[in-house]
């Protein structure tokens, strides 16, 4: 007999959606983890986030919904325990249990896997080189470095993308390639960071939870490896705006993203599927944090999670509130979260009417008011936004417990990169 059938079970499926949809606005997902998450239901997240909110939160609100508050700020704010020590890691959901009785779930325990928080790997980050990454390498013996990005090609010809790269190439540590911008289609960031991987640049791949899968971004960690590039980025990724509105996928949030990446590396082991892999993908694992999501709890407390969950080193959102931004790496200083992991400050470089404008269009950044005023009064804006991110650039590598600088271009003209870094002595540089 198919119990999912019967009536009684019918019943309880039925009445156990209808209060709880009343009480907790649930998503009937049959593994409740409200106990977790201060009897807050985390799948009422647009994203479907179980672990943490995305980098778009701005004061308190949710990127996706403006007008509501994001839900895992209200869990923040209610539970005790996502306040102190390191957050817990739950599973994604299954989704064979979804539209499935929690409270049988729990009875017959099909639902442990997925409830039950994860037991985070041992912390092992070591003076030992762990990947072959030379971001790694250049971190580990105390140098300050500094990465930039560029774009993966909309379409197949990587003549531009090289042209780019080539030129800030070797004035840079590392090189991000971004890819499904605002989720239009590109060329794979895994691709085009091969093709930088080819002619000898450290390039940095990127993942995004909107776009992929547990198979999909297992399967780039795996051509990451085959192409020689060792750096992956791991991000939950914007919602995406157009219309028609695509599927977006959200399989897992980027905390479980780290910790698969992790777990392959470490124990040459798939974790969501236990198969054994002989060559293992070992990669240095990147992530976001967006230092500037209110309560300071929320960011800060993701950051130890994403260091738990494997992250070696972190870029941060664009920092244009420096006090706000020290404010954050006082508390990461304070709570040693930065001998877990490397500490790369975003900074942007904005040279033109029309990246400032976008700014505040960014989830999650705030525009300061003498930051606003300053670009608002310039005649030159490229002079200015030249002279911002040095400026930026200069105080970063003497702030306490920040060990390198991405910069983020707004615009196409990578010159613009030497500009910015001309002349400026980076803090243990090798001469
Ligand atoms: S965690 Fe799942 S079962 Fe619990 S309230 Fe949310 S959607 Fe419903």
């Amino acid at each position: 007999m198919n119990i999912l059938k019967t009536g009684i079970y019918k019943t309880i499926a039925t009445s156990e959606a209808f209060v709880k949809g009343m009480m907790f606005d649930c998503r009937t997902c049959g593994q409740c983890v409200l106990t977790n998450t201060a009897m807050v239901c985390p799948m009422s997240c647009p994203k479907g986030l179980r672990n943490g909110p995305c980098g778009g939160t701005t004061c308190e609100k949710c990127e996706v919904y403006p007008d509501k508050s994001c839900v895992w700020v209200r869990i923040y704010k209610r539970s005790k325990q996502r306040q102190n020590g390191i957050p817990i890691l739950i599973s994604s959901p299954d989704s064979n249990l979804h539209h499935t009785s929690s409270y049988l779930n729990f009875l017959n325990g099909s639902d442990k896997q997925t409830r039950i928080p994860l037991d985070y790997l041992p912390f092992t980050k070591t003076k030992e080189y762990q990947t072959k990454s030379k971001l790694e390498q250049k971190l580990k013996q105390g140098r300050f470095v500094v990465t930039c990005e560029v774009r993966a090609p909309r379409e197949g010809d990587f003549n531009h993308m090289m042209r780019e790269a080539r030129l800030i190439g070797n004035s840079f540590d590392a090189i991000n390639v971004t890819a499904y911008l605002n989720g239009k289609p590109s060329l794979p960031s895994a691709l085009a960071a091969a093709k930088l991987a080819e002619e000898g640049f450290e390039a940095i791949s990127q993942a995004t939870c909107r776009d992929h899968t547990k198979t999909s971004f297992v399967s780039e960690l795996l051509q990451n490896n085959m192409n020689g590039v060792h750096n992956i980025l791991c991000l939950t990724g914007d919602s995406y705006v157009g219309t028609p509105k695509i599927k977006q996928v959200f399989d897992m949030d980027s905390s479980l993203m780290l910790y698969e990446a992790r777990h392959i590396r470490e124990k040459s082991e798939i974790n969501f599927t236990k198969q054994k892999l002989k060559v293992a993908p070992r990669q240095f694992l990147g992530a976001a944090i967006n230092p500037f999501s209110t309560p300071l709890v929320v960011p800060v407390q993701r950051l130890k999670q994403k260091a738990a969950a494997g992250a070696d080193f972190i870029q941060t959102q664009i920092i244009l509130d420096i006090p706000g931004f020290q404010n954050f790496m006082d508390c990461v200083v304070e709570e040693k979260i930065n001998e877990k992991l490397f500490i790369l400050a975003g900074i942007p470089v904005i040279v033109s009417k029309n990246a400032y404008k976008m700014l505040p269009h960014i989830p999650g950044v705030k525009l300061p008011p003498e930051v606003k005023k300053r670009f608002d009064n310039t005649d030159d804006i490229r002079k200015e936004g030249i002279a911002f991110a040095r400026e930026m650039l200069i105080e970063m590598q003497n702030m306490d417990g920040v060990s390198g600088a991405h910069l983020m271009l707004f615009g196409s003209d990578h010159n613009v990169l030497l500009e910015v870094i001309e002349g400026i002595h980076l803090k243990n540089e090798k001469s």
